[in-house]
């Protein structure tokens, strides 16, 4: 066998995972052992409806290194996943799917590049399969807007299957923020952050969780925690529209003047009455969704509950070494 001088922390969110928890297991265990790693695997039972928990119990008692958080409720994958970083205790860690849409046959790839010295490897898909086109494009336009909106780059195309080493794990467990739109805090962070290229599976059981609504909320999720340029859109949408105003009623002055006044204007009256209180509405809505979440910060309730804990110790099962590379 193999030796590794480092510990690795596998954390995987799960709801409503049943029928794939045994596979995922059997898979991911699969490589973990044949490369001969030191690790744990962290699942974080999200609420599921099902029996994810039952099946994790089963292999909980089996295997010492299988860890169980099981959430008091559904908190949703950002916070699941955050419950599992904050569990882990390994000089690296990999956040990755239950349903092995990210193949775990990744796993040793992305373990070379960080022997090459980077503290950060996140996984890029190159195809994604069974998904349909409207999502593909979706995906793409949401990288793109939220990518010209921040200061630092959130890679396109990638999910939150990556490799962190501690001190980044530890940097991420550190930021307070209830709305947690990991992809962006994963970049926001920093340091040393390359990439590799894997093709994205279709989904093994079950149905996505994420419909087009839901992913729409996780967009506007994601721009309004790293950015407030939809709030600047009220001052600039404001001054165009005082211009134009000015150069219509510029206008009226003149045709007024030369061709007297017939008291026309009822349309025109309707239009401008319609279009600013779309305009208003529009913009209200946009400082509701910051003062929203300036609310739900505010309330400094914990992240997530936990209700109970399966092989879980004080001290970690698996021993920390010194990152040596
Ligand atoms: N997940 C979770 N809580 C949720 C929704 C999803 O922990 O409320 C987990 C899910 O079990 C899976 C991962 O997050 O391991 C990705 O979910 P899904 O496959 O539904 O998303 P997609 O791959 O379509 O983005
Ligand atoms: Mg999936």
């Amino acid at each position: 066998m193999i030796y590794n001088d480092f510990s690795l922390s596998i954390v995987v969110p799960m709801y409503n995972e049943g029928d794939n928890v045994t596979v995922f297991y059997d898979k991911i265990t699969d490589v973990l052992q044949s490369n001969g790693y030191n690790y744990e695997i962290i699942c974080v039972n999200d609420g599921s409806k099902d029996d994810t928990m039952e099946r994790l119990r089963i292999l909980a008692t089996r295997d010492r290194r299988v860890k169980v958080i099981n959430l008091s409720r559904n908190f949703g994958k950002e916070i699941a996943m955050s419950a599992g970083l904050k569990y882990s205790k390994s000089d690296i860690v990999i956040p990755i799917d239950a349903d092995l849409q990210d193949p775990p046959e990744v796993i040793p790839t992305l373990i070379e590049k960080w022997k090459e010295g980077y503290d950060v490897v996140y996984a890029t898909r190159l195809k994604r399969e069974g998904e349909t086109w409207l999502k593909k494009i979706t995906a793409h336009s949401f990288y793109r807007v939220i990518g010209k909106m921040t200061r630092f780059e959130i890679p396109a195309d990638t999910g939150d299957f990556r490799l962190m080493n501690r001190q980044v794990v530890e940097a991420i467990n550190q930021l307070p923020e209830q709305h947690r739109f990991m992809k962006g805090l994963f970049s926001w962070v920093g340091f040393k952050q390359t990439s590799i290229s894997y093709y994205r599976e279709p989904r093994f059981a079950g149905k996505s969780s994420f419909n087009y609504w839901k992913l729409w909320n996780f967009a506007i999720e994601g721009i309004t925690s790293f950015s407030f340029a939809p709030l600047q859109i009220a001052t600039y949408l404001g001054l165009l529209i005082a211009l134009l105003s000015l150069i219509y009623a510029f206008y009226l002055v003149i045709v007024t003047v030369t061709l007297g006044n017939s008291v026309p204007g009822y349309p025109s009256l309707m239009v401008a009455i319609l279009f600013f209180g779309g305009v208003q509405l529009i913009t209200l809505g946009i400082i509701g969704e910051y003062i929203g979440r300036i609310y739900n910060e505010s309330k400094k309730r914990p992240l997530y509950l936990v209700k109970e804990e399966l092989n879980i110790d004080n001290e970690s099962q698996i021993t920390r070494l010194k990152i040596s590379r």
